[in-house]
């Protein structure tokens, strides 16, 4: 047999994006998966002894339901090519990408535990841990630049028990090297999940690199498309299982059946969708930073990147669609270039197949104390670069910056 036979290797990963989840619909004989909108699922004869917060079996949608499943096996076989067969990643699916990071600080943290965390992540994560969960159950967590490991290990202590990392950062795209730190973390038997939504299974999967947990946003690129909310936490089964019974049936953040449907079906074009973000998101970074009005860009792929060369050795054919950058002038200004552009739309959310940006206030984040000196100045324009042709959004950013100087 050749080395090359489909029989001896897994499917590459845009094979994987397309069948992994689906089959047969064994009722209807139809080959794509239907909308399984049920809330409540046929008991066996005897169910007196289910354990109504089990989901061993099917029984209510909050316990997980068909399209859950069919998603959770596509989650998984993207994020590694065993998949949901013995030894491989289990995922889990969650209704926000917020509810998934929820739940892994939820399931694997209690009174007294502390978190190394990155002093960069997502507004929500930040919040979570600064201020609800020190507040209300005693968790603290102490905020560190995770692209320096050292200080990663400076800040553990007896009782960390997780460290959590995002890379590439929202929104200072910084990089965090995850196998020096998941050495770091397991060295004093903590936890490492990653926060790998900028970079989707596409660009890096962390649990090779030596993550325990890796949580995505599926709100994001996964479903691509700006109209489902999701999330997602994968891993070993035992703790995927544990964030399924403790953080999913009790504390109720389930995916709805719809959701899954659709994220499902974005996520088949993943693959092209993220290689046509990349090489966007790269000329569009090269232009704006060779432009007068533009005061910096901070963009993995270009070379004044601080992690320019970590990104390019760890990241998997690209640097990822978001950007951000700003003008050389006050808060007015980046708000009327954001009012000139004509293709771009100002929103929040990122990874749509629309280019969205959005002009966050050097004030008005409750991170922004972490964020890097420039991002400081006048606040800063994050870019999530669409599926548009380049040559419009250039062409958008470029009347833009001209209509400026009229
Ligand atoms: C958007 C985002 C989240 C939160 O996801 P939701 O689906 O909006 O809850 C978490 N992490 C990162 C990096 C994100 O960009």
């Amino acid at each position: 047999m050749s080395p090359n036979d489909p029989a001896d290797r897994p499917p590459f990963l845009a094979t994987r994006a397309v069948h992994a989840g689906n089959d047969v619909d064994p009722g209807t004989g139809a080959i794509r998966r239907p909308i399984v909108a049920a809330n409540s699922y046929a008991l066996p004869e005897d169910p007196s002894e289910l354990d109504w917060s089990g989901t061993g079996t099917r029984l209510y949608t909050r316990n997980g339901g068909a399209n859950q499943a069919w998603l959770e096996d596509k989650l998984a076989a993207l994020e590694d090519p065993s998949g949901v067969s013995e030894g491989g990643c289990a995922a889990v699916a969650l209704a926000s990408g917020v509810a998934a990071l929820h739940a892994v600080l939820f399931t694997f943290l209690r009174t007294g535990d502390h978190v190394v965390s990155s002093d960069v992540t997502y507004v929500a994560t930040h919040r979570l841990l600064t201020e609800l969960l020190p507040d209300r159950y005693g968790i603290t967590a102490t905020l560190v630049d995770s692209s320096d490991p050292e200080a990663v290990r400076a800040a553990i202590r007896p009782e960390t028990r997780l460290v959590h990392v995002e890379t590439p950062a929202n929104p200072t795209t910084r990089i965090t090297d995850v196998d020096a730190v998941a050495a770091v973390a397991h060295e004093h038997g903590a936890l490492l999940s990653v926060d790998a939504t900028f970079a989707t299974p596409v660009l890096q999967r962390p649990l090779e690199r030596g993550a325990d947990l890796v949580v995505h946003s599926l709100t994001k690129y996964v479903n691509g498309h700006g109209d489902a909310m999701g999330g997602a936490v994968l891993g070993r089964r035992e703790l995927v299982d544990r964030i399924r019974a403790d953080a999913m049936v009790d504390a109720g953040g389930v995916i709805s059946p719809f959701n899954a449907w659709l994220i499902m079906r974005g996520s088949v074009t993943l693959p092209m969708r993220m290689r046509a973000h990349c090489d966007s998101a790269l000329q569009l970074a090269r232009f704006l930073e060779g432009r007068p009005e533009v005061a910096w860009v901070a963009y993995p792929g270009l070379a004044s990147h601080p992690q320019h060369e970590l990104a390019g050795r760890t990241l998997d054919g690209g640097f990822g669609g978001m950007l951000a950058f700003a003008l050389d002038g006050p808060p007015e200004l980046q708000n009327r270039f954001v009012a000139n552009l004509r293709i771009i739309t100002s929103a929040v959310s990122l990874g749509h197949d629309e280019s969205l940006i959005v002009h966050v206030g050097a004030g008005s984040d409750g991170r922004a104390a972490h964020f890097p000196p420039e991002f400081r100045r006048y606040g800063h324009l994050r870019f999530s670069v669409g599926l548009e042709d380049p040559r419009d959004l250039l062409a958008d950013l470029e009347q833009a910056l001209a209509a400026l100087t009229r």
